[in-house]
C-alpha cells in the first residue's frame, strides 16, 4: 500500500482563519489512484518547523505533498526548508526570470526585488508547470520516495496536481480506488451495524464508513484493487446483500436520492401521488418537486395546517378531530383518503405531527408524528416518536413518509 502525507504549511491554516481545503483535495485525488493519506500534518511559516515535518514524513510515508509558504510575502520558507533538507542551494531560472519580467513589464510595472524568487528554485528539484499562475510546483526524489511542493492558493495547486502530479502517479501506481455510497433511512447507525457487518466480513480489503445525518446513514464501501472491474462486481454482490437485509432501509446508491427513487417508482407504476401534509408545511411537495420531470406524476400537494382547513379541504371529519384530535391514526387516515378523492391521484401521502418545540402534551409529546402512505383501500399509517428540534423533525419526517411510500410502491411492483 502506498501513503501519503499532506502537510499545509502557513499560520493562518494554524490559527484556522483559513481551513486546509487542499488537503481535502489532495487526499480525495491521491485516494481515487489507491495511495491512503494516512497523516495530514498543518505547521506555521518556520523554518525549522517546516524542516522537522518534511523529516518526519518522509520517514513514514512514501508520497509526500507540501503546500503555500512559497511566496515572496513568506519570505520562502518552503524552499529554505527544502534547501536546509537537501543540503543544497537555490539555483536561478533566467529563462522563468525573464517570463515574470516580461508579464510584470505587460502590467506597467518593474519587477519588484521580492519578486526575483520567484525564478530560483532548490537545486534538486524538477520543476512542474504552473498553468494558473507563476510560482512553479517542484518535485524531489527521495530514494524510493517522492515529495511535491506547490503553491498555497487553491486554484494554482489543483492546476498542479491534475497537470503535473497525478499523471506521474499514475504511472507509479497500478491499484485504483473503487468506491460506492449506499444510502439509507430509516434505522439508527448501531442496529444497521448490527444488522449487515457480518456481509463484510468475508471481505478483508474493503473499507466500510458509517456517515450518519439526522435523515439518514450513508455507508461508503472502498475496495482499493488492481483490477476495476472485479472490485465493482465484488461491491455490487456486497450491496445486494446489504439490500436483503435491509429491504426498507437501503433506498439507493451514490447519487440516488429518495424524492428521485419515488419518482422513478411512480413513473413504473405509471401512478400519479398528492401530498396531505400539516407539520412538514409543504416539505414533502418541495422534496417531490425538487426532481427534474416530476410534473409526470406529481399530481397535488395540499397543506392542511389548520383543523378547519383538514375537514373543509380533505374532509377530515370534525368528530375524528374532536374525538382523536389533529395528530392521530385517524386523523392521517382521513387525510390519506381526502387527498386520494380531492386529486384523483393512485397514492397518497399524509403526515400530521409535533414538530415543536412547544405543543406536546404528557399523552403526546414534541416529536410525536403520525405518517401514511398508500392507494385506495390499501393504506398504512405508521406513528413515529422524533426529537425536540423543528426543523430536524419536519425533516425526519418527510424522509420517513417518502421511505413509506417507497416501500409501499416496491410492494405494488412486485405484485
Ligand atoms: P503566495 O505566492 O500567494 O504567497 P503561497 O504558496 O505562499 O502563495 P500562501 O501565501 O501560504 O501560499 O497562501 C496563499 C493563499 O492560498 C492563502 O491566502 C490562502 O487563502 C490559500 N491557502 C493556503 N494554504 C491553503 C490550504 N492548505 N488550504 C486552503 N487554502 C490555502
Amino acid at each position: 500500500m502506498i501513503l501519503a502525507e499532506t502537510i499545509g504549511i502557513g499560520d493562518e491554516l494554524l490559527s484556522g482563519l483559513t481551513l486546509n481545503t487542499n488537503s481535502v483535495f489532495i487526499a480525495q485525488e491521491l485516494e481515487a489512484l489507491g495511495i491512503v493519506t494516512r497523516w495530514q500534518t498543518i505547521v506555521g511559516d518556520d523554518l525549522d518547523d517546516i524542516k522537522d515535518a518534511l523529516e518526519r514524513a518522509l520517514s513514514r510515508a512514501d508520497v509526500v505533498t507540501l503546500t503555500g509558504g512559497l511566496g515572496p510575502t513568506h519570505d520562502d520558507m518552503t524552499k529554505k526548508a527544502l534547501c536546509n533538507y537537501f543540503q543544497v542551494d537555490l539555483k536561478l531560472y533566467p529563462e522563468i526570470l525573464e517570463k515574470i519580467k516580461r508579464r510584470f513589464e505587460r502590467r506597467g510595472y518593474k519587477l519588484p526585488k521580492i519578486n526575483r524568487n520567484q525564478a530560483e528554485y532548490p537545486a534538486n528539484a524538477e520543476l512542474l508547470n504552473n498553468s494558473a499562475g507563476s510560482a512553479q510546483g517542484m518535485a524531489f526524489q527521495v530514494g524510493e520516495k517522492v515529495v511535491y511542493s506547490m503553491p498555497g492558493v487553491p486554484r494554482e495547486m489543483q492546476a498542479i496536481m491534475r497537470e503535473e502530479i497525478l499523471p506521474r502517479l499514475k504511472d507509479r501506481t497500478s491499484t485504483r480506488m473503487v468506491r460506492i455510497n449506499l444510502h439509507t433511512t430509516g434505522v439508527p447507525e448501531s442496529r444497521l451495524y448490527e444488522s449487515i457487518h457480518s456481509v463484510f466480513l468475508d471481505h478483508p480489503n474493503l473499507k466500510v464508513a458509517y456517515l450518519p445525518k439526522h435523515t439518514g446513514v450513508t455507508i461508503r464501501l472502498s475496495l482499493v484493487s488492481e483490477d476495476v472491474s472485479t472490485a465493482r462486481s465484488q461491491l455490487d454482490l456486497i450491496i445486494s446483500n446489504v439490500r436483503q437485509l435491509l429491504p426498507e432501509a437501503v433506498y439507493g446508491i451514490d447519487d440516488d436520492t429518495l424524492p428521485k427513487v419515488v419518482g422513478d417508482l411512480l413513473r413504473e407504476l405509471e401512478s400519479r401521488v398528492a401530498t396531505a401534509e400539516s407539520c412538514t408545511g409543504g416539505l414533502i411537495a418541495s422534496m417531490l418537486t425538487d426532481v427534474s420531470g416530476s410534473s409526470d406524476y406529481f399530481e397535488a400537494g395540499y397543506v392542511t395546517y389548520a383543523n378547519r382547513v383538514k375537514h373543509a379541504v380533505l374532509g377530515v371529519p370534525l368528530e375524528v378531530l374532536e374525538t382523536e384530535g389533529a395528530v392521530s391514526e385517524a386523523t392521517v387516515k382521513a387525510m390519506l383518503n381526502g387527498a386520494l378523492k380531492a386529486a384523483g391521484a393512485e397514492y397518497a401521502v399524509a403526515v400530521s405531527g409535533i414538530a415543536g418545540p412547544t405543543g406536546g402534551t404528557a399523552e403526546k409529546p414534541v416529536g410525536l408524528v403520525y405518517i401514511g402512505a398508500g392507494r385506495k383501500n390499501d393504506l398504512v399509517v405508521k406513528r413515529f416518536q422524533f426529537g425536540r428540534d423543528r426543523i430536524l423533525n419536519k425533516e425526519m419526517t418527510a424522509m420517513a413518509a417518502l421511505n413509506l411510500l417507497r416501500i409501499k410502491l416496491l410492494a405494488d411492483l412486485k405484485r
